[in-house]
């Protein structure tokens, strides 16, 4: 016999938990169903970073309010709660192969002074233990370490079951089990979107970092030169401590030789490993829509690669809003919750171009070392501030394109790459990576 709820939610990683928060707090009875023992166990790589005021992203403006303890959502009309701390950091570096030459977007010493935005690093596993208590006090009741791997669905609703033996039937269902969705597969979601790759990577938290203005995010381009090949690296302030980073590397090899043998190896002179993460991620297009086989879909299960943090919460709450307004007509299937896929194609496929996300990781690709160096020698001043990741080749594009007719004069072939180089190029010219990945199709 199956457990009957009026909302069952898979996964409860920021877009679940916000959405049966919200849909509790509505009156709903809800369900939610856990992979870990635990959803505030982190798992896997995450930056932390918040990522804010900055180019509607989705059409957002959300901002921290320390005081309340709380993030504010104001053109969604929502807060959640978040006892943690921040640190602050003030730029973006791109830094060049040698180390030393770099395209700067933020102005670092202004920021640090108080008198630009800076941007924050913030603790996950704060803010997802923010939300459990808020479901708990409203009443969502919790099955964890339970891994959904059935769903089926009638004009009664949606039943799921587990692997561990329970069957759980709501009258309605949002799935928010994360990129890798298996809710995505079992309905035939990612039949309707395109395999873009398979990307592993480590995360290693470290104290020993030397190197000035360190309270930056740097997007490092180290060569790895017995392979003669890019050696791409994220390194950010960690929110565990002062003296701590979070470094971001394809793997072990790859961080060995960036901290031994690079050139960036003065930064790294002596190095600690506190603790370590990884992530394991499949890159899909955006789903046509977010709903499928009875089901609704929010945060990064139906989108390409990260809805983020806050794009997370913000469709688990908006799902959740239109779940409560369906069940209070008395309606359901896909008709019933048109005000949340409309707001997800408004504000997500419509004002975002995933492709554009995709540049800048090739745009780490597409040069020799040599190239890396004068490319990153060229722009002077810092760039308008954004980390908006659909916005980074732009960012990029605007602080080189001034220099295009120097670099016709001294680097002819160079500049004929990048000026050859369009966002809509960026899915051939990746195309070889769907062959090397696993999709859950
Ligand atoms: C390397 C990296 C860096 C990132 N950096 C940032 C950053 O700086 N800032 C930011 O805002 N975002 C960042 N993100 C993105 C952010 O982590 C995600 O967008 C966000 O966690 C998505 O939330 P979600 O709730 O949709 O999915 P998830 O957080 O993945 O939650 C899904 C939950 O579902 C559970 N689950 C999965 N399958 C099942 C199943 N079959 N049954 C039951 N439970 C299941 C999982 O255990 C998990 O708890 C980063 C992501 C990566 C990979």
């Amino acid at each position: 016999m199956a457990q009957t709820f009026d909302l069952i939610v898979a996964g409860g990683g920021p877009a679940g938990l916000e959405a049966a928060r919200t849909a509790a707090r509505f009156g709903l009875r809800v369900a939610l169903i856990e992979r870990k023992s635990h959803p505030t166990l982190l798992m896997r790589s995450c930056a932390q970073m918040f990522l804010m005021n900055m180019d509607s992203f989705y059409n957002e403006a959300m901002y921290p309010a320390p005081q309340q303890q709380r993030w504010v959502f104001p053109v969604n009309n929502f807060s959640v709660p978040y006892r943690g701390s921040y640190r602050e950091f003030y730029a973006c570096h791109f830094v060049a192969p040698n180390a030393s030459d770099r395209i700067e977007i933020g102005d670092y010493e202004r920021n640090a002074c108080g008198a630009g935005v800076p941007a924050y690093v913030f603790d996950k596993a704060a803010l997802l233990q923010g939300l459990f208590d808020e479901c708990v006090s409203a009443g969502v009741v919790f099955y964890t370490g339970r891994n959904v791997v059935c769903a089926s669905h009638d004009s009664g609703g949606v039943t799921l079951r587990t692997a561990e033996g329970d069957r759980m039937a709501g009258r309605y269902c949002i799935a928010a089990d994360g990129v890798n969705s298996r809710l995505a597969q079992i309905t035939g979601l990612n039949r309707q979107r395109r395999f873009i790759n398979t990307a592993r990577a480590v995360s290693y938290y470290i104290e020993g970092v030397r190197f000035e203005r360190s309270e930056a995010i740097v997007l490092g381009m180290g060569w790895q030169r017995s392979q003669n090949r890019p050696l791409p690296f994220c390194l950010l302030p960690s929110v565990y401590g002062p003296e701590e980073y979070w470094l971001y590397v394809a793997g072990e090899q790859d961080f060995q030789y960036l901290i031994r043998r690079s050139a960036f190896r003065q930064w790294f002179g002596d190095v600690r490993v506190l603790r370590m993460r990884a992530n394991v991620v499949n890159n899909w297009s955006p789903a046509p829509e977010p709903y499928a086989g009875g089901i609704i879909f929010a945060g990064d299960s139906c989108w390409f690669a990260e809805a983020e943090n806050t794009g997370a919460l913000m469709s688990g709450h908006r799902a959740a809003a239109a779940v409560c307004a369906a069940a209070h007509r008395g309606l359901a299937g896909r008709n019933a919750l048109q005000d949340y896929l409309a707001w997800w194609r408004h504000n997500w496929p419509q004002a975002h171009d995933y492709r554009e996300f995709v540049c800048y990781p090739l745009f780490n690709r597409l040069f020799t070392e040599e190239e890396y160096v004068y490319l990153h020698a060229l722009v002077g001043r810092p760039l308008t501030w954004s980390l908006n990741p659909f916005k980074l080749y732009d960012r990029l594009m605007e602080g080189l394109r001034p220099h295009m007719a120097r670099m016709e004069r001294e680097r002819p072939g160079l500049a004929r790459k990048i000026s050859r180089f369009r966002p809509d190029m960026a899915l051939q010219l990746i195309a070889p990576a769907a062959r090397s990945g696993f999709p859950n199709r």
